[in-house]
């Protein structure tokens, strides 16, 4: 498979070159510059074969001829060592539970997937490659347990001051060995500017080897059709019309989604479902995009004011706003709606949830009250409830268990760099030896 970019000003690359780029150099997002779809046989058969092995069948044309295939097949295999669950709260309402990896969040697919396939890509370099990752929670935590004791590679970490939760801080910026935090006086979007600017700065990046781990790269992206696939494997009944609600912050998630779609899997439509950071739902609304600063929430591994994968987004729907309508429909959820609807699923189906994942239920419910046709409805559930056990306490009043691996972390020791949002700051400790 070539990739290419989605400003199609850059030449046809490699997996390889994609993955370790991040970023195509004429600003674009890679994409495989062809999607292959599996037949409607292929999919039934992949009913009857475990996990690991339709994983493997549905990334391995992305992955050929760049990885071979015994070490594509100890990539998946090592990356997706936990399970996906399926909890049918009733005929018409699932929930995909995809926090069943070592940091409870759904971005543990991407980052142990594509840390393993890094670490495959630079075995024998003689530079380190230095992995910079902006998070606004649940990113920092995945990358770091996906990428900790790779050899050759160090990863660097920023994240908003005071502006994730406890549970979220601790998981990445207690590890030490080749992993760094940095705490940044500023948003989200600052610690985004930082690495944008890091990764354009030619000086910068003739001494040092920069690659992101942000959504924005392909290899986080191929390993979330995964869990697209695995609901539809686990779907009591398929005929009923598919609607996939989608958490949504910087639409990675959504857009593996349109991918999962386009190898061949029968979803009728997803859901845009945000928080109050409503940029994309009210693009397909209005037709105007208009990315603006990000407002705090709840559900804060969403506060994203300008989400990075929409060229991508754009570009599987041929750049055109009507197409873009037909596959995706938009929600944008207040904090106290959310409050709401953790309460409900608690009340009428004793079922917890964190505040992201709820967000998802009400995008599907808002959905579902406009269009009253029959269809079933699943939820990507995206992290487990004990990450936001401060939001789940004010919604129902008790807080979720805490799993004996988040209490762990909690005990940890934090041992993060502090700076400021400025550029010139982060450059010198990029350079520093
Ligand atoms: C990152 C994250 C999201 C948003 O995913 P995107 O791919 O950025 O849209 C939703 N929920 C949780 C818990 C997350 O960590």
């Amino acid at each position: 498979m070539r990739y290419r970019s989605t400003a199609r000003k850059a030449p046809l690359t490699s997996l390889r070159g994609a993955v370790l780029r991040g970023l195509a150099p004429d600003g674009g997002l890679y994409m495989p510059a062809e999607i292959r779809r599996h037949s409607p046989e292929e999919l039934e058969e992949f009913r009857g074969l475990p996990f690991t092995e339709v994983c493997f069948r549905v990334v391995r044309p992305f992955a050929t001829p760049d990885v071979p295939e015994e070490v594509l097949w100890q990539v998946v295999s090592e990356a997706i060592n936990f399970p996906v669950k399926l909890v049918s709260l009733s005929p018409g309402l699932h929930i995909l539970e995809l926090f069943h990896g070592p940091t409870l969040a759904f971005k543990d697919f991407g980052a142990r997937f594509m840390a393993r396939l890094m670490g495959y890509f630079v075995r024998g370099e003689t530079r380190p490659l230095t992995v910079l990752v902006a998070t606004s929670g649940d990113t920092g935590s995945a990358v770091a347990h996906g990428f900790l004791r790779v050899p050759g590679i160090r990863v660097v970490i920023l994240y908003p001051s005071k502006r994730i939760s406890e549970a979220q801080e601790k998981q990445f910026t207690t590890l030490g060995e080749n992993i760094t935090a940095l705490e940044v006086t500023g948003t989200f979007d600052d610690c985004q500017r930082l690495v944008k600017q890091a990764f354009s700065d030619a000086e910068l990046n003739k001494h040092v080897w920069l690659t992101s781990a942000n959504s924005i790269n392909i290899g986080r992206l191929l390993p979330q059709m995964f869990y697209h696939l695995a609901a539809y494997r686990q779907l009591p009944v398929a005929s009923v019309p598919l609607i996939v609600s989608v958490p949504s912050g910087n639409f990675g998630n959504l857009t593996a989604g349109i991918f999962a779609k386009r190898i061949g899997l029968p979803v009728t439509k997803y859901i845009a479902s945000t928080n109050a950071n409503d940029v994309v739902p009210e693009y397909l609304r209005s037709g105007e995009f208009r990315p603006r600063p990000a407002t705090a929430t709840f559900s804060n591994a969403m506060d994203v004011g300008n989400p990075n994968n929409f060229p991508r987004l754009l570009d599987l729907c041929r750049n055109r706003l009507e197409y873009l309508q037909k596959e995706i429909w938009g929600h944008g959820a207040t904090d106290e709606e959310t409050l709401a609807a953790m309460k409900m699923l608690r009340d009428k189906f004793g079922y917890i949830t964190d505040p992201h994942t709820a967000v998802g239920v009400l995008g599907w419910e808002a959905y579902k009250s406009q269009h009253p046709e029959p269809a079933q409805g699943l939820v990507l559930a995206t992290a487990h409830p004990a990450k936001f056990a401060d939001v789940v306490v004010k919604a129902i009043g008790t807080a979720p268990p805490l799993p004996d691996r988040l209490a762990a972390y909690l005990k940890r020791h934090k041992l993060s760099l502090p700076i400021s949002s400025s550029y010139h700051e982060f450059k010198q400790f990029l350079l520093a030896p």
